[in-house]
C-alpha cells in the first residue's frame, strides 16, 4: 500500500529542540514502520545525551523567559486553544498518520486521536484560568500582638519529562502536555521507539499557534533516550505511562534523585457479568472491552466472569465474534481489527495467546496470526471453567486476548477480580442496584465502570491502584499534579 498523501506530507524525521529541527549527535537512527505492512515509511535520530541536555536546558531556559513565565493564564489558555484549533484544522492529516504508524482503525484515529486531544486541550486549557489555593487560619501565639495571614499558592512543577508509548501516541502525549502548559509548565516528550510521527508534527503545531521554543520539545529515540531524561538533573517531574517493569525503573531512579513522578502502568481489567444481563449486551460488552484498539488499551477487560447460567452462551458467541472479525490495514474501510503495533509486540502475544491451551485452557478463537505482511493476530477466546491459575490470568498481554472464567457467587468473583497485582480498571454488568454498589466497594480499581467499559473522560481522573501506578490524570488531579503546592505566612 502506498503512504496516503496527507499522511507522507505530514512526516518529520529529525526532533523538534527549542523550536528548531535537530539530528542527533553521535548520527544514531532508527527506523519507524507502518505495522499493516512491516514496511519502513520514516527513519529518526535517536537521541543521545547530548539531545537530551539541549532539550532539558531548552525547557529549563523557557521557563524563565519572559514570553511563557511571565504569561497571563488566559494568555496560556488562548494558546492552548489555538493548539486545538490547528489540530482540528490538520485533522484529516493527523488521523492518517497516526493510522499509518501506529495501524489503528482511521475512525479511531479520528475519534480517538485527534478528536480526544482536542478535547482534551480546550478542557485544560479552561484550567489554566482557575488554578487556585486557599486561606486559611493558624494558630501562632508569639511574639504577642502579632497577627498572620495565610495562604496556599500553586506554582508550576517545572521542567516536565513526559515519556509516552505506542498504544495511542497523540493522545497520551496529549494527556500530559495539554495540563502541564496549562500550568505554565514546560515540556520535553519522548514519544515510544515505535510511534513518534503524530508528536512531531503536533510540535510543529506548537510553534505554529506560537508557543514559545523551548515550551515543547520532542525527542525522538528508544528506551536509553527516555533512561537519560530520567536521570537528567534540570528534570522536575517525570510522567510516564507504559509498562510496570519500566516504571519501577524511572520510580526508582526519581525516588533517589527525589524528583516527582507519575505512573501510568499496566493493568489486567476485570470484566464481571452478572446473570441478569442478556446474553447480546454481554457479549458486545466484553467484545467492546477486549477487542477496542487491538487489545492495545492498558485497561482492557482481558480477565472475564461470566455468571454461571451464562456462561457458556457467552463465550461460544464470543467465539463467533472473534471468529467474524474482519482484518486489515486501518485505512481500509471493510477492516474491523488493525495489526498490533510491532513484529516484537506481536510475536509477544502469540506466545502468550498459547500459553492458555499449553497451561490447559480451551482456546475457542483465534491464537493465530492474521494473514498477510502486518503485524496481525486473530482475535482470541480462551475457556477456563475450571479457574485455572493461567499466565494469561495474571498477565498483561496487551493484545486481543480474552481468558473468560465461570462464576456461582458474588463475593467469591469481587475477590478473583481482585487477585491481582494491578488495579487499573474494572467493570460490572448488571441492572440489580444493590450488586452494582457492592462491585463498587469492592473492586480495587481506579475506575470502576458499570455496564460500560474503556470510558475516559477529561474531567474524570484516571490512573491505578496497586502496581497499575501512581497520580491520576484528568479533571483537577492533573492540574494537582503539574503544580507544586507553596504556603505563605505573613507576620502584621
Ligand atoms: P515501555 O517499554 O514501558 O515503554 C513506554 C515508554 O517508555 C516508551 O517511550 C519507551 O521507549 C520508554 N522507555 C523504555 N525503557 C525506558 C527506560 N528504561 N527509561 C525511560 N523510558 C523508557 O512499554 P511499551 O514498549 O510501549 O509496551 C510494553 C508493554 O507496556 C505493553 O505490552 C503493555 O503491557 C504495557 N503498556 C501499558 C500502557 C498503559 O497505558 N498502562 C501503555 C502501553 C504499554 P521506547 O521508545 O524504547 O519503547
Ligand atoms: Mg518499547
Amino acid at each position: 500500500m502506498d503512504i496516503p498523501e496527507l499522511a507522507k506530507r505530514a512526516i518529520r524525521e529529525r526532533m523538534l529542540v527549542d523550536g528548531q529541527w535537530r539530528d542527533a549527535q553521535s548520527g544514531a537512527s532508527f527506523a519507524v514502520y507502518n505495522p499493516a505492512t512491516g514496511l519502513e515509511i520514516a527513519r529518526l535520530p535517536c537521541a543521545g545525551e547530548p539531545e537530551v541536555d539541549a532539550a532539558v536546558q531548552a525547557a529549563r531556559a523557557a521557563l524563565r523567559q519572559p514570553g511563557w513565565a511571565g504569561m497571563t493564564p488566559y494568555a496560556r489558555e488562548r494558546l492552548i486553544c489555538r493548539l486545538a484549533d490547528l489540530i482540528e484544522a490538520n485533522a484529516d492529516e493527523l488521523a492518517q498518520l497516526e493510522t499509518l504508524n501506529q495501524g489503528k482503525l482511521l475512525q479511531w484515529s479520528q475519534a480517538i486521536e485527534v478528536g480526544g486531544s482536542v478535547q482534551w486541550l480546550r478542557y485544560m486549557a479552561g484550567w489554566a484560568t482557575k488554578i487556585e489555593g486557599s486561606t486559611f487560619d493558624v494558630s501562632l501565639p508569639m511574639p504577642p500582638g502579632t497577627r498572620y495571614r495565610t495562604s496556599t499558592h500553586r506554582v508550576p512543577v517545572g521542567v516536565v519529562g513526559a515519556i509516552v508509548p505506542w498504544n495511542f501516541p497523540l493522545a497520551m502525549a496529549i494527556w500530559k502536555i495539554a495540563p502541564a502548559l496549562a500550568c505554565g509548565c514546560t515540556v520535553v516528550l519522548k514519544p515510544a521507539e515505535e510511534t513518534p510521527l503524530t508528536a512531531l508534527r503536533l510540535a510543529e503545531l506548537a510553534l505554529e499557534a506560537g508557543f514559545p521554543p523551548g515550551v515543547l520539545n520532542v525527542l525522538t529515540g528508544d528506551g536509553s533516550t527516555g533512561a537519560a531524561l530520567v536521570r537528567h538533573p534540570g528534570v522536575d517531574k517525570i510522567t510516564f505511562t507504559g509498562s510496570t517493569e519500566v516504571g519501577r525503573l524511572i520510580g526508582a531512579q526519581c525516588g533517589r534523585d527525589i524528583r516527582r513522578v507519575a505512573l501510568e502502568l499496566g493493568g489486567k481489567s476485570p470484566v464481571v457479568v452478572l446473570d441478569d444481563v442478556d446474553v447480546e449486551t454481554a457479549v458486545q460488552g466484553a467484545a467492546g472491552a477486549i477487542f477496542f484498539n487491538h487489545g492495545q488499551v492498558c485497561t482492557a477487560g482481558s480477565r472475564l466472569y461470566i455468571a454461571r447460567s451464562k456462561y457458556d452462551r457467552v463465550v461460544a458467541d464470543l467465539a463467533s465474534v472473534a471468529n467474524a472479525t474482519v482484518l486489515g490495514s486501518g485505512f481500509d474501510g471493510q477492516a474491523q481489527m488493525g495489526p498490533m503495533v510491532s513484529a516484537g509486540h506481536r510475536d509477544r502475544v502469540m506466545q502468550l495467546a498459547a500459553s492458555g491451551a499449553a497451561e490447559g485452557a480451551e482456546l475457542l478463537a483465534g491464537g493465530v496470526r492474521g494473514d498477510g505482511p502486518g503485524y496481525f493476530v486473530r482475535p482470541t477466546v480462551i475457556a477456563n471453567p475450571d479457574n485455572k491459575p493461567l499466565t494469561l490470568v495474571r498477565e498483561e498481554v496487551f493484545g486481543p486476548v480474552l481468558v473468560a472464567m465461570p462464576f456461582d457467587d458474588l463475593d467469591q468473583v469481587l475477590k478473583d477480580a481482585n487477585d491481582s497485582v494491578y488495579g487499573l480498571g474494572a467493570s460490572v454488568w448488571t441492572n440489580r442496584m444493590d450488586q452494582a454498589q457492592r462491585a463498587i466497594d469492592a473492586l480495587e480499581a481506579g475506575t470502576v465502570w458499570v455496564n460500560t467499559h474503556n470510558l475516559v473522560d477529561p474531567n474524570m481522573p484516571f490512573g491505578g491502584f496497586k502496581a497499575s501506578g501512581l497520580g491520576r490524570e484528568h479533571g483537577r488531579s492533573a492540574i494537582d499534579a503539574y503544580t507544586e503546592l507553596k504556603s505563605v505566612c505573613i507576620a502584621y
